[in-house]
């Protein structure tokens, strides 16, 4: 059966005190667990980008959970997928960006020919809560050259005001 963008919603499941005491997980494997979930979902975010109305050169998609369904929302709009890994991963040359953790900083790294100078790209995650790993990979992308004209997610923690830290705009499916 077809799912609607609020069935969708319905599926990301929330897990106090994980992976930590004071942490409320959002989930969103369980919508990968159904096919017509994931349909609506990757249709959704194609439906976002396209009302943008400027031409789209890729998707970056952030390690990990932005694995998920970047390359399917890539595949759709005919675009590459490009990954932002944890440092250490990627082979060849990269570009690296470092963000604050909870504890501690962490870098993020892309492929130094991922994205080429003067390409627009839309960066996808599944949540957005301090903003620090999607501010880096906008970073990444700016080394590059390229343009972000959207951050996508399928959560935002308004509470945590992660969008003050971006430079380009926001879109979330769920905002909470
Ligand atoms: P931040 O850099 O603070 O915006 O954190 C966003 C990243 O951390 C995303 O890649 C999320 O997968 C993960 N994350 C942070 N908080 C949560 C949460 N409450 N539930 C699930 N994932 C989270």
């Amino acid at each position: 059966m077809p799912y609607t963008i609020n069935q969708v919603k319905e599926l990301v499941r929330e897990f106090p005190d994980f992976p930590s005491e004071g942490i409320l997980f959002r989930d969103i494997f369980p919508i990968f667990r159904e096919p017509e979930a994931v349909e609506c979902l990757v249709g959704h975010f194609v439906e976002q980008v396209r009302g943008l109305g400027s031409p789209i050169d890729a998707v970056v998609g952030l390690d990990a959970r932005g694995f998920l369904f970047g390359p399917l929302i890539a595949l759709r709009l005919g675009v590459a997928f490009v990954p932002v890994r944890k440092g250490g991963k990627l082979p060849g040359g990269v570009v690296q960006a470092k963000y604050q953790k909870e504890y501690g900083v962490d870098v993020f790294e892309m492929q130094a020919d991922g994205i080429q100078a003067g390409q627009n790209v839309v960066i996808v995650d599944d949540l957005l809560a301090t903003g620090g790993s999607c501010r880096a990979a906008e970073e990444l992308v700016g080394m590059l050259g390229g343009t972000v004209v959207l951050n996508a997610f399928v959560i935002s923690l308004e509470g945590l005001e992660g969008r003050k830290q971006l430079k380009a705009p926001v879109y979330a499916l769920i905002e909470c």
